[in-house]
C-alpha cells in the first residue's frame, strides 16, 4: 500500500509542501488537515513578494540556497502557461535609503540570485527622491517578482485535489493525536502557530505590513 502522509496546515507552506510531495513520490496519499484554508491564512495578507530580508543569523550559504531555488521556481511559472492563474508579476524593486553613505549598500550573497540587482548612486537616488519630496542618499534595484498569495494558494490547492489530495477541515490539538493513526509521515506546516502547537515559543511574529500607494 502507497504510504500516507499528513500536513497540517494550508498555508503557502502546508499547500507547497503537500504538492511537492505528491510530485515527488507518485502513488503516495497526501491529506491536508487544517483549521483554516485561505483566504483566512497568513499569507492572503501578504505581498508575495521575493526579497530576503529579517534574516538575523541565517547562515548565508541556507539563505543563498533557499532564496535561489524560490526564485528559479517563480522564474519558471512566470515563463509557463499557468503564470496568469498564479497570479505572477515580473516588478522592480528599489530599497531606498536616507542614511548617509546610501551608495555603498551592503550586497549580501543573494543579490547574485535575481534576473538583475544594482546599486542606485546618488545621482539615481536624488532623481527618485524628487518623485516623492524624500532625501534619498543611495539603494539598490533589483528584478523580482509578486506571486499574488490570493491566486497562488488556490491554484495550489487546485492542484493538490487534481493530484489525488484529501482535505480534512479541523484544529490539531495535539500532535499525539496521530499516534494510532494511519499516517507514515506527519508534516508541522502550522506556521506562526506552531508556537502553540508544539510549544515552540522561539516562533514568533517578526513583521508585516503592505501599503498599496498611488
Ligand atoms: C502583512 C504581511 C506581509 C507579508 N509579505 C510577505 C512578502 O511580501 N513575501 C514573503 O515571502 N512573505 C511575506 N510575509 C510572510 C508570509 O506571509 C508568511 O511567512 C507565510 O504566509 C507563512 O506561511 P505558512 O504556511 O508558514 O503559515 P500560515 O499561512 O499561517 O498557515 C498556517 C496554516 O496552519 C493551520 N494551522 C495552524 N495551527 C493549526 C492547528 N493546531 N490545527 C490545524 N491547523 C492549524 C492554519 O489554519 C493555516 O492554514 C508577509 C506577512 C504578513 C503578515
Amino acid at each position: 500500500m502507497a504510504p500516507h502522509v499528513a500536513v497540517i496546515g494550508a498555508g503557502i507552506i502546508g499547500l507547497s509542501t503537500a504538492v511537492l510531495a505528491q510530485e515527488k513520490i507518485p502513488g503516495l496519499q497526501v491529506t491536508i488537515i487544517s483549521e483554516h484554508f485561505s483566504p483566512h491564512t497568513t499569507g492572503d495578507g501578504s505581498a508575495g513578494l521575493w526579497m530576503p530580508y529579517c534574516l538575523k543569523d541565517t547562515p548565508q550559504n541556507k539563505i543563498l540556497r533557499w532564496s535561489s531555488k524560490t526564485y528559479d521556481h517563480i522564474l519558471k511559472l512566470w515563463k509557463s502557461n499557468e503564470a496568469g492563474d498564479v497570479g505572477i508579476s515580473l516588478i522592480p524593486v528599489y530599497k531606498l535609503t536616507e542614511k548617509s553613505g546610501g551608495e555603498d549598500m551592503e550586497q549580501p550573497e543573494w543579490t547574485k540570485v535575481p534576473l538583475a540587482h544594482h546599486i542606485i548612486n546618488s545621482h539615481q537616488a536624488q532623481k527618485l527622491a524628487s518623485l516623492s519630496d524624500s532625501k534619498f542618499t543611495g539603494g539598490t534595484h533589483c528584478i523580482s517578482f509578486t506571486l499574488e498569495p490570493t491566486y497562488f494558494l488556490p491554484y495550489l490547492m487546485q492542484k493538490f485535489k487534481v493530484n489525488g489530495g484529501k482535505v480534512l477541515h479541523q484544529k490539531v490539538e495535539s500532535l499525539q493525536q496521530f499516534c494510532g493513526q494511519n499516517y507514515d509521515v506527519v508534516i508541522n506546516c502550522t506556521g506562526v502557530q506552531a508556537h502553540n502547537l508544539v510549544g515552540d515559543k522561539s516562533v514568533q511574529p517578526v513583521r508585516g505590513q503592505v501599503l498599496r500607494v498611488s
